[in-house]
């Protein structure tokens, strides 16, 4: 039997800015079922303790915040503070001017895949997640989520992942178990596969030169889901990880050692 060394990856950090993650104990008489902004809030045991992870969107006015949760017939509310972050802006350009300023006739296919993603990203499954993460590719992690983004002189959406630059050809692996919600050719995303951890903690993997897993299929943690590309909206070969939890994109190096 051979030892395929996996890379490492870590429990998830907590981090009180925007596009970070509030991680709230719970004691035993702390419900379970705890909401944020109406969505259903991932619960996991980490290090022997019940905590509640919340993922707190880029969008997210500094300030007191709550989880709440009917009991009994009693609303019960836990706050937690959100402090400011400054994220910076970043100057790309693309040669394919097509995927910056899309043509009349593209924007059909744009909008089918924009409801398409924002369903999966809010896919939910009430399943136990293991939240002890592998690090998906190899390569050289670029930190640069939330960077306000300019394509080409036009203001864009500010980036929502992690990208890892890595060769074409290189084997990405699920960080963690889970099962594949949705994947396909999109114009900005190339080619990309959502994986459903469980309880609203969903991966996005974008810009793949091969898709290796079926909708629907069950993925082991570190099995191999694809190879790292070039397709889509980019300047070179790398991966592109997005992860959700209830419905917003977080800071994926909060799953990642430092
Ligand atoms: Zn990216």
């Amino acid at each position: 039997m051979s030892l395929y060394l996996l890379p490492a990856g870590a429990l998830p950090r907590q981090s009180l800015v925007p596009g970070g993650i509030a991680m709230i104990k719970l004691g035993p008489d702390d419900p379970r079922d705890f909401r944020f902004r109406g969505k259903p809030v991932l619960v996991a045991t980490i290090n022997g303790e019940t905590n509640a992870l919340v993922g707190l969107p880029l969008s997210l006015k500094p300030g007191e915040h709550f989880i709440e949760a009917k009991s009994a017939g009693q609303i019960r509310k836990k706050f937690f503070q959100v402090d400011d972050k400054k994220y910076t802006t970043q100057h790309i350009t693309i040669t394919d001017k097509r995927k910056v300023n899309p043509y009349a006739s593209d924007m059909e296919r744009i909008l089918a895949e924009k409801a398409r993603k924002q369903k999966a990203r809010n896919h939910y499954t009430m399943a136990p997640v293991d939240v002890d993460f592998l690090l998906p590719v190899v390569g050289t992690r670029s930190g640069s989520y939330g960077r306000r983004r300019v394509f080409n002189g036009q203001q864009r959406n500010p980036h929502s992942g992690m990208d890892i630059a890595a060769a074409s050809g290189t084997p990405i692996l699920s960080p963690s178990a889970g099962t594949v919600i949705e994947l396909g050719d999109f114009f900005f995303s190339g080619n990309l596969v959502y994986i459903d951890h469980g309880q609203g903690l969903i991966s996005m993997f974008a810009h793949l030169n091969e898709i290796d897993v079926e909708i629907g299929e069950q993925v082991k943690k570190g099995q191999v889901v694809g190879k790292v590309g070039a397709t889509g909206r980019v300047t070179g070969p790398h991966l592109h990880w997005s992860l959700g939890l209830n419905g917003t994109w977080i800071d994926p190096a909060l799953f990642l050692d430092d």
